[in-house]
């Protein structure tokens, strides 16, 4: 049974949604999750790569979620020179599928309500005011009342649009990914490699990471305005069939991520957006469960503190925490993004060469950027031009 008013209604259970709600719900507000899916956490539509460091303050790991440990990355340039690098902290593959289920249950333990099977179609609104969300539920159609409503709803979002919050991506911005997981491999079951090159994955890189000690999620993005003149299916349909012919797909999924900067409005009146909704994706790595988590839980507090302090101006605090916590950070990577997606491949395989003359235990991802720096001098100015204009 669920309530016909809360004082805070989420629309999606992915980790920004049920962290949010998890926050909320922590400082007393009554919190409803609505979430379209039969399951929360299923499908996986992710490569399911997180740091260790980068979840901990949300959830304590659980070998039960944990696919693998990663402790290398291997870059692989377009001629195929591999770069070894021992990653200075600890990376998870995650199986998401129970990771999401466990953030779900925490929120439900902090005294959140989560409706699955409701699939929120648009908010209500009384004269110029958003008071709830209007919804599907087992072919019903419903209402529910709400002082302040949050969109975790991804990158398909729809809950900003309909509170008039301009959520445009450039299509340059789109990646469009696609990924296979794949069974009966043999790989280093430590290590994540990275392809990158125009034949393997313009604009983008292509991901090989695995799960366990046979199967791994292989998958690429590249960008949407690259994606139209071939498709990243047939990228990695080739990638497979030159690689690991002999190996079984056992899923494939498709999506889009955002690898943009963060809109511009994530608070608006007694609105909020967190996650893929709001464009909290690390937009150099695509990477956007840990800033989703990071972005819900701050977006989660303050929407908490509001209704216990009845004061929504409170809201506003949100895109400034956000900021100075992660979005400023994502602004630099955004440019870096912009720089290393246009290297051509002779740039990207003489800066591996040079890395590779590198011992390997002084390799770090900061020496990689110094020799691309080094060794091509006029990177530079390639790199002053996205980050003055
Ligand atoms: C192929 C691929 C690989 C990726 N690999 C990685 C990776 O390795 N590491 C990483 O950190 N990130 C990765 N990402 C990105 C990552 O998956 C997302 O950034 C992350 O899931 C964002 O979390 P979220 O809670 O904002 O959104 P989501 O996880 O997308 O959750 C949104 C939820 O909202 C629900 N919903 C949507 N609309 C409605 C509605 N109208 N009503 C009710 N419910 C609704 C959806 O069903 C969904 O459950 C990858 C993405 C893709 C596509």
């Amino acid at each position: 049974m669920i309530d016909k008013e809360y004082d805070i209604v989420i629309v999606g259970a992915g980790p920004a949604g049920t962290v949010a709600g998890r926050f909320a719900a922590e400082q007393g507000a009554s919190v409803l999750i609505l979430e379209k899916d039969r399951d929360v956490g299923y499908p996986v539509r992710c490569g399911e790569a997180v740091s260790k460091e980068g979840i901990t303050p949300f959830i304590q790991p659980d070998q039960k979620w944990i696919a693998s440990e990663i402790n290398t990355f291997i870059f692989v340039s377009p001629d195929g020179t591999e770069v070894k690098i021992n990653f200075d902290q600890t990376g998870y593959i995650l199986e998401r599928r129970i990771f999401d289920y466990e953030l779900g249950k925490l929120a439900v333990m902090s005294g959140a309500k989560i409706l699955t099977k409701a699939y929120a179609y648009d908010l209500i609104w009384d004269n110029s005011k958003i008071t709830g969300l209007k919804f599907e539920h087992n072919g019903e159609k419903k209402e529910v009342k709400a002082k302040i409503i949050i969109g975790a709803d991804g990158v398909e979002s729809r809950v900003g649009r309909w509170a008039g919050i301009e959520t445009h991506t450039k299509i340059s911005d789109m990646e469009c990914c696609v990924q296979y997981t794949i069974s009966n491999l043999k790989l280093n079951s430590n290590a994540c490699y990275f392809y990158f090159g125009k034949e393997v994955s313009p604009g983008g890189y292509l991901w090989v990471f695995p799960k366990g000690t046979n199967s791994a999620n292989i998958g690429l993005g590249i960008g949407g305005d690259r994606a139209k003149f071939r498709s990243p299916l047939s990228y990695i349909n080739q990638f497979i069939e030159k690689n690991f012919s002999y190996a079984s797909k056992l899923t494939m999924v498709s999506g889009g991520v955002p690898c943009s900067i963060t809109l511009k409005e994530i608070a608006k009146e007694n609105i909020m957006l967190v996650g893929d909704a709001a464009r909290q994706v690390n937009p150099l790595s695509g990477g956007g469960i840990v800033s989703g988590m990071i972005g819900g839980s701050i977006a989660g507090e303050i929407a908490g503190k509001a209704i216990k302090e009845k004061n929504l101006k409170l809201l506003y605090d949100y895109p400034k925490i956000w900021y100075e916590r992660v979005g400023r950070k994502h602004e630099i990577y955004y440019k870096i993004k912009n720089a290393i997606y246009n290297f051509s491949d002779e740039i990207l395989n003489s800066i591996a060469h040079s890395v590779t003359k590198i011992p390997e235990n002084e390799r770090t991802l900061l020496s990689i950027f110094k020799i691309a720096l080094r060794d091509r001098p006029s990177l530079i100015f390639e790199m002053a031009k996205f980050f003055f204009y």
